[in-house]
């Protein structure tokens, strides 16, 4: 993780265009320039500058971000906005209490304790022997969901599942500036990977994908799940007809793959929710104190789903389920699209 300074040259590339404006969720909420790209990196450029000192206030607007990612796709600068800010987080994270507390808690207590103790009610499923291998990195996920979906559908393609005990991926402490923890997961990730032979490694989870991705020594190849199913031509037939829609989680990089998935199970019908790409708001879950920005974020989201008439949301993150299933339980049911598949599925094979 760079410092802040390292980024001042990105932050003076930023043209004050305003195109993010158009794509942030948030500032079509708030329409307060604070809230997105261009009123942030103005904000950061006075910060490095020493006309600003990083404040709560600051913070606050620091925290409304996201970390969707979706100004940077159409920014004419080309700047990843999710890395500048997460430096930035750093510098707050230094004179913090508080961030330092959440943190401590968050990696002690809930993935140090909490999603421990979940994982050790799941069976340790084997998966069965083939010629080709895959590593599996199912993060946070798969330690409180199993593997036995990633195993199922592999397995029955004839690809066997090395199932190495990775912990965290470390992008919980990346985001909220914690540079210690991140690096303390980074590494042992890293020394795990070199016990085992070089494997394509799969992820379920796309902030997985893009992080692993950052610092993944090389020789390595890491590609998310759906990736793999396409190249290697999976085929799936559901037992009976079902209508859903799809919710696509911020970080995916290879959305293509999923619609080649959707189009092709047969018995799928897939119809697509307005703004399908649109971020669920995960982020701003425990944000109390911009309650009302996330709300309203959170309605559009439900509204779109019951717009497209469909009953179950598919989706391919652990974070978006858990949004999703927290704005209304009983109006639709959310599901893993790899879940989803594995159970309803009465075909699984591959061609090739
Ligand atoms: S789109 Fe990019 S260059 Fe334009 S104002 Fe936003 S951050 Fe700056
Ligand atoms: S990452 Fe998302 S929420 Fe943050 S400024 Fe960009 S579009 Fe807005």
């Amino acid at each position: 993780m760079k410092e802040l300074a390292e980024y001042k040259e990105v932050i003076h590339s930023c043209s004050k265009c305003g195109l993010c404006q158009a794509e942030c969720p948030i500032y079509q909420i708030t329409g307060n320039d604070c809230s997105v790209s261009r009123g942030q990196f103005i904000m950061l450029n006075g910060l490095i500058k020493g006309d600003l000192k990083m404040t709560k206030n600051l913070n606050k607007y620091l925290d409304m971000c996201l970390k969707c990612g979706a100004c940077s796709k159409f920014c004419p600068s080309g700047i990843d906005i999710v890395d500048v800010i997460a430096s930035a987080k750093a510098e707050y994270f230094k004179t913090s209490f508080w961030e330092k507390l959440v943190s401590f808690i968050q990696r002690n207590f809930v993935f140090g304790f909490i999603v421990k103790l979940i994982s050790m009610f799941h069976l340790k499923r084997k998966s069965k022997t083939f010629a080709k291998k895959v590593i599996y990195f199912g993060g946070c996920g798969s330690k409180i969901k199993g593997n036995d979906s990633v195993i199922d559908i592999l397995n029955a393609c004839n690809i066997e599942v090395i199932t190495p005990d990775f912990d965290c991926c470390g992008i919980p402490f990346y985001v909220r500036g914690d540079k210690n923890s991140f690096e303390k997961y980074k590494q042992d990730f890293i020394n795990k990977l070199s016990q085992y032979d070089n494997y394509d490694i799969v992820t379920t989870c796309a902030s997985c994908e893009k992080t692993i991705k950052s610092y993944l020594p090389e020789g390595y190849n890491v590609k998310n799940i759906y990736q793999y199913i396409r190249e290697n031509d999976f085929e799936f037939e559901l037992k009976k007809e079902k209508k859903v829609t799809f919710h696509k989680p911020c970080n995916i990089e290879n959305y293509d793959d999923i619609l080649w998935i959707l189009n092709k199970t047969k018995n799928l019908n897939y119809v697509e929710m307005r703004d399908f790409d649109k971020c669920c708001g995960l982020n701003g879950v425990t944000k109390f104190s911009h309650y009302k920005v996330f709300t309203q974020l959170f309605k559009e989201k439900v509204r779109n789903i019951e717009l497209s008439g469909s009953k179950i949301v598919l989706t391919s993150c652990l974070g978006c389920e858990v949004a999703l299933m927290f704005y209304s339980l009983i109006r639709y049911r959310v599901y893993d699209l790899l879940e989803f598949l594995n159970k309803n599925s009465v075909k699984k094979s591959r061609k090739v």
